[in-house]
């Protein structure tokens, strides 16, 4: 029987050490941290994703601000909007949602954050620090992932970790983060992407498989070993017209097939999902904590 990582208890672990923090800092007379979320345009996946991120500030004790604008946003309102939260003190952590629509340059968008509130890791300081290993803000899905491991205790130290994607936003800074010599970390990595012949000839030889590619369902029993260790990081839509929205969410693992085989398994959705909110609170948190202490 695999061990089921449940990310909903996880997150819920995490969300409550941060709400602690959040109340001893205001009992301390300090101020509380404050994140702010800026959403261009009306993708409804986007749209959920901003509102939970909301709510768990809001449960959490931290100051938000969300501001909407429209799909037609110029890029300049948008480098301005985030010019003016730079430079506002209450805010610890600023949060663009991605994707920006095609007319606005996401790159620019990104490095026009101050490196000190970059609450979602992805300016290049932030991956600079990461791939150095001093610290600083690690995005959130990785840093979940991180935790997962960690307190579910799956020994890392010289494992064989198997990362199948290689985007910027999950792929690329989970196995800079899990080569690392440190406790948390110290696994042998290797990434595997779409230019791979076969990527069953790596995800085979996993002791921990990270799947990160986007795919429903990719992953069947086969393509891993006996004992293996899985985080699906998929989150994917697939039509189902027996469900009241007409569709279901699925990972890129074939959760059925593989979890006979498994140590370890996360499930979708109740896996990685959870742990993005509450690391980016974290993060948050982590912003003000620096901010006093440099
Ligand atoms: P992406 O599309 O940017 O990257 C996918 C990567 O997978 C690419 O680098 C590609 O090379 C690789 N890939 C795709 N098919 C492959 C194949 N057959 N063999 C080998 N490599 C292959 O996606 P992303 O933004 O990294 O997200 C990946 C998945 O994780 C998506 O389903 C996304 O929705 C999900 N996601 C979940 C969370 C969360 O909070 N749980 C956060 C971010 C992304």
């Amino acid at each position: 029987m695999a061990l089921v990582i449940d990310g909903k208890a996880i997150a819920a672990e995490v969300r409550n050490e941060i709400k602690i923090k959040v109340s001893e800092r205001i009992a301390a007379g300090k101020r509380t941290p404050g994140l702010a979320i800026l959403l261009v345009g009306d993708d409804p996946a986007s749209q959920s994703y901003v509102g939970g991120k909301g709510k768990a500030c809001a449960e959490l004790g931290v100051y938000s601000v969300i501001e909407r604008r429209p799909e037609n946003t110029s890029e300049e309102e948008v480098l301005s909007i985030i010019n003016e939260w730079n430079r506002t003190p209450e805010i610890d952590g600023i949060l663009v949602q991605l994707p920006l629509p095609k007319h606005i340059d996401e790159n620019k968008v990104i490095l026009s954050i101050s490196p000190d509130k970059d609450v979602d890791g992805f300016h290049p300081q932030s991956f600079g620090r990461l791939v150095i290993g001093i610290p600083g803000f690690v995005p959130c899905t990785p840093a979940g992932i991180v935790e997962l491991l960690v307190r579910s205790q799956i020994p890392l130290k010289g494992k064989h970790v198997v990362v199948l994607g290689r985007s910027n936003i999950v792929g690329k800074p989970i196995a800079n983060l899990l080569y690392q010599k440190n406790p948390r970390a110290n696994a042998v990595v290797t990434i595997c992407h779409t230019a791979a012949p076969d990527f069953r000839v790596y995800t085979r030889q996993a002791d921990i498989l990270i799947a990160a590619a986007g795919v429903p369902l990719l992953i069947k029993a086969d393509d891993v070993k006996e004992g293996v260790t899985v985080i699906d990081v998929g989150i994917n839509r697939v039509d189902d017209p027996s469900a009241s929205k007409g569709y279901k969410i699925v990972g890129d693992v074939d959760y059925e097939s593989v979890f006979p085989k498994a140590y370890a398994i996360t499930p979708v959705p109740g896996g990685v999902g959870p742990m993005t909110i509450a690391m980016l609170l974290n993060n948050t948190l982590k912003s003000i904590e620096m901010s006093e202490n440099q």
